[in-house]
C-alpha cells in the first residue's frame, strides 16, 4: 500500500498519519518458503478429524466467545487450566491486546531487534514508547544485563524464542531475571517454540512469575497458518484484561472447531515438526559448505534460517524470477545487511532451493557483483 492520500493524512489521528502497513512481500511462487509456515501436509487422521468438526458446526450461531472447549484442550496440553488461557485471531491479535491494554501513550514496551517486526508496529499504533535493546550484531544474543536493565523500568517487554528472524533462544535463567526485575509485564513470544529443543519453553515458568506471558501460535507447527488461531498463556488476572479488551467474536466458529481438533490430536504432528528439524539441520550444514562463496548461516532453533549472503536483495529477486522460489528479504532490516530468511521446507523444496542457491552465490557471483 501507498502512503495515505494528503485527505486522510489530515483526518486521521496524528500518530498514524506516516503509518506503513507491515508487507509480506508476497509473490506468488511455485515454492514458497517466505512466511516460516510449515509447508508439510496436515497429517491425514488430524485432516479427517478437522473436516469432521466442520461438517459438523453450525453457522447461523455466534461463537463461544472465549472458546472454552479449545481453552481447556490447551489447558490440557500445557499443565494449565482454563483460567490461564487466552486465545485470539492469530498470534497478532493478541500481541496488539497486550500492547493496547498494557503499554500506550507515555508508557514504554522493550524489545530485542532484529525481531518480528509487529512489535514495532503495533507499538506505534498504540503510542508506546519503544525501547531498543540490540542484540549482538554478530550472534544475535540478548544482552541479559541491558535487558535487565531495561526492563526494570519497563511497562511491558516482549522476548522473542526462537527469536525471528535470526533463530535464536533467549535462556531460560535470563527470561526469569527479566520477570523479576519488570514491574511490567514480560510476554515470551514462542510462536516457534515447537521446533525447538525440549525444555527451552518458559511456559512451566508461568507458575513462578504471575507476570510472565507466553505467546503461541498454531500457524507454525499446526500447518494452520489459514486458520489463524493464537493463544496466551499467563497468570488468571492477566488472562482476565486480555478478555475485556478483545472483540468478543474474533475467533469464529469453523477455528475453533478446527483448532480444537488439531490440538486433541497434537501427538500426531511429532513427525512433521521432527522431520522439518532434521530438514533444518540439513539445510544448515548445506548453506555452511557454501561459506567459500561468502554465505554465513547462524544456527537455528525454529523452522527457518536465517542467511547472509552477497548481493542479497538481487539473490533473492533472482530466486523468485528465475527459479520460482520465494525467500524473504531481510536486507535492509537494521542490523540485518545482506540476510535473507529461507523457511525449511520440504525435502524437495530445500534442495530446489539450495540447489538454486549454490548457483546463484557460487557459479554466477561474478555476474551479482
Ligand atoms: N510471533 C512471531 C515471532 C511470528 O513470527 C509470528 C508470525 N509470523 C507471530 C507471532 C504471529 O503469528 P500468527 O498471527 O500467525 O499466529
Amino acid at each position: 500500500m501507498a502512503e495515505l492520500s494528503r485527505r486522510m493524512r489530515a483526518l486521521v489521528q496524528p500518530h498514524l498519519a506516516s503509518i506503513e502497513p507491515y508487507d509480506p512481500a508476497f509473490a506468488p511462487c511455485r515454492i514458497n518458503l517466505s512466511a516460516n509456515e510449515n509447508t508439510y501436509p496436515v497429517p491425514e487422521p488430524v485432516r479427517a478429524a478437522i473436516d469432521a468438526a466442520l461438517a459438523a458446526t453450525p453457522l447461523n450461531r455466534y461463537p463461544d466467545p472465549m472458546a472454552n472447549a479449545l481453552r481447556d484442550e490447551l489447558a490440557v496440553w500445557h499443565g494449565l487450566a482454563r483460567e490461564n488461557v487466552c486465545v485470539g485471531n492469530g498470534g497478532d491479535e493478541l500481541l496488539f491486546n497486550f500492547l493496547f491494554a498494557f503499554t500506550g501513550r507515555g508508557r514504554t514496551l522493550v524489545t530485542c531487534p532484529p525481531d518480528f517486526s509487529e512489535y514495532a508496529f503495533f507499538a506505534s499504533l498504540v503510542e508506546a514508547g519503544a525501547v531498543a535493546v540490540p542484540r549482538d550484531p554478530e550472534t544475535f544474543a540478548v544482552d541479559g544485563d541491558a535487558l535487565v536493565a531495561a526492563a526494570a523500568t519497563a511497562d511491558a517487554v516482549i522476548i522473542t524464542s526462537p527469536n525471528n528472524p535470526t533463530g535464536n533462544l533467549v535462556p531460560l535463567p535470563l527470561i526469569e531475571r527479566v520477570c523479576s526485575a519488570c514491574p511490567g509485564l514480560v510476554m515470551v513470544d514462542e510462536a516457534y517454540g515447537e521446533f525447538a529443543p525440549a525444555g527451552s519453553s518458559a511456559v512451566p515458568l508461568i507458575a513462578r512469575h504471575d507476570n510472565l506471558l507466553v505467546l503461541r501460535t498454531l500457524s507454525k507447527a499446526f500447518g494452520a497458518a489459514g486458520i489463524r488461531l493464537g493463544y496466551v498463556l499467563a497468570a488468571p488476572d492477566v488472562i482476565d484484561v486480555l478478555a475485556a479488551v478483545r472483540q468478543i467474536y474474533s475467533v469464529n466458529v469453523l477455528t475453533q472447531a478446527a483448532a480444537t481438533a488439531a490440538v486433541r490430536l497434537r501427538g500426531a504432528y511429532r513427525p512433521v515438526v521432527d522431520q522439518i528439524v532434521a530438514e533444518r539441520a540439513r539445510m544448515t550444514e548445506r548453506m555452511a559448505a557454501l561459506a567459500p562463496a561468502g554465505v554465513t548461516v547462524w544456527p537455528s532453533a525454529a523452522n527457518f534460517l536465517l542467511v547472509r549472503v552477497p548481493a542479497a536483495a538481487e539473490v533473492r529477486r533472482r530466486l523468485r524470477d528465475e527459479y520460482d522460489i520465494l525467500v524473504r528479504d531481510f536486507s535492509a532490516t537494521p542490523g540485518l545487511a545482506g540476510c535473507l530468511r529461507l523457511t525449511v521446507g520440504t525435502p524437495e523444496e530445500n534442495d530446489a532451493l539450495a540447489a538454486a542457491l549454490t548457483r546463484l552465490v557460487t557459479t554466477e557471483a561474478k555476474e551479482l557483483s
